[in-house]
Parts: structure tokens; sequence; C-alpha cells
């Protein structure tokens, strides 16, 4: 299993300012703090940026898409003119059934753990949720424009870090349960004949004899 953590902005585009502080910058230590509890879960990791270097929208799906991840992780701070809004959302693209699901784990462990607002999942064509070829989210983590989530963006990092990660493990484990029990249902029907490791790999030739199989059976 391969993540890929995206920090949003860094170099030459500091993303939001509010103050003395940059988005590229609280990006980057939850993406990193992050990317060491991944680790320590056994997922492998690969990250778009490691320290403050321009790295343009292109070249972060690229990174994604040469390593193979299996999901894209981009991690964002909200702010907007009114400092009254506050709260977490998080994106998926458009159609994307994983995002969406992958997406909801993460906006609900973040709402839990922080207790910040819940503005729910959104859909929406970003560049790195488009290029990237797996499913991809978008954490806006809260508004580095509203005081009280400024604060915890500054002081709560390791907690958003930790939140993501939960979440990202919750999405994997409920998708392995499901894979593992669509399999016994497949093997239940004579679809297929043996049961295979949920996170194994299947060959062209093996899923041609599924669809075949449905084919057949459907006329
Ligand atoms: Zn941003």
């Amino acid at each position: 299993m391969l993540i890929a953590v995206d920090p949003g902005h860094g170099g030459k585009d500091p993303g939001a300012v509010v103050g003395d502080y940059k988005e590229k910058d609280i990006n980057l230590n939850v993406a990193l703090k992050l990317r060491d509890i991944l680790i320590k879960k056994g997922i492998d990791v690969i990250m778009t940026r490691d320290k403050d270097e321009t790295v343009d929208l292109q070249q972060r799906c690229d990174i994604a898409n040469k390593a193979h991840a299996n999901y894209f992780i981009s991690i964002h701070c909200n702010s907007f003119k009114d400092p009254s809004a506050n709260g977490t959302e998080t994106y998926a693209y458009p159609g994307s059934i994983d995002g969406r699901n992958l997406a909801q784990y993460v906006q609900n462990e973040i709402v839990k753990t922080l207790g910040t607002k819940d503005r729910g999942v959104k859909y929406e064509k970003f560049y790195v949720l488009k290029y990237t070829y797996m499913p991809a989210i978008l954490v806006e983590l809260a508004f580095m424009s509203n005081p009280d989530d400024l604060k915890l963006l500054l002081e709560k990092d390791s907690i958003f870090a930790e939140a993501i990660a939960v979440g990202i493990e919750d999405f994997l484990k409920t998708k392995f349960e499901e894979g593992e029990s669509a399999i016994q249902k497949l093997k239940a029907k004579g679809i297929i004949n043996k049961v295979y490791d949920a996170k194994s790999y299947v060959t062209w030739g093996e899923f041609a004899s599924v669809i075949i199989k449905l084919l057949e059976g459907m006329k």
C-alpha cells in the first residue's frame, strides 16, 4: 500500500497568509507528521515535497503517478475574508466512489477528534484530483483566517495528522473487508472457484473468465 502525501503550496507559493503564518508551512508540518504515522502503521508513503520548495501541480501528479501510488492525499488550509468562516471540508473528484468514501472517513475523523465544524465532503475538479490516476482527496483542515481554527492548526498539528491517518486506515480496513465478502459471494455463486486474497492482483485471464461466466449466466 503506497500513499502519496501532498503538502499544498511551498517555495514561491505560500498559499494563504495570515499574520506571520503561511499555509505552506502548516501543510508541510501536518504532512510530515502524517507520513511518520502512516509509516509506523506499515503503510508506504511518497511525498510530493518534504521541504519548503516550489513544486507545480503537474509535478505533484507526476510524482504520485510514476510511483503508482494507491491513494493521493493533498493537505491544505482554508482562508476567507470573513474571519467567522470556520471548519473542515474534504474534496473528492466528482464521480469517484473511492475518492468520496476516503474523503468521508478522513472528514469524519478530523471533525470528531478536533471538534471543528463539519463543512462536509465536497466535489471539485481540482487539478491534483483530476490529473492523478488514483483515487485522490484534498483536505482543507481548518480556516487560518479564523482565530480559533488557526490556534488548532498551530497547536494541534499532530492531532490533525493522527486523525487523517486513522481515517485512511479505517477506509482501507472497510475496503478490504468488503473485498473479502465480495470474494466469498462470487465463490458461493460459482463465478470464481477458489478464494483469493483480497489484496492480491488478478490476471487478465482470471478477470476475463469471471466476466464470461457473468455474461453466460445472464443469457
Ligand atoms: Zn491551499
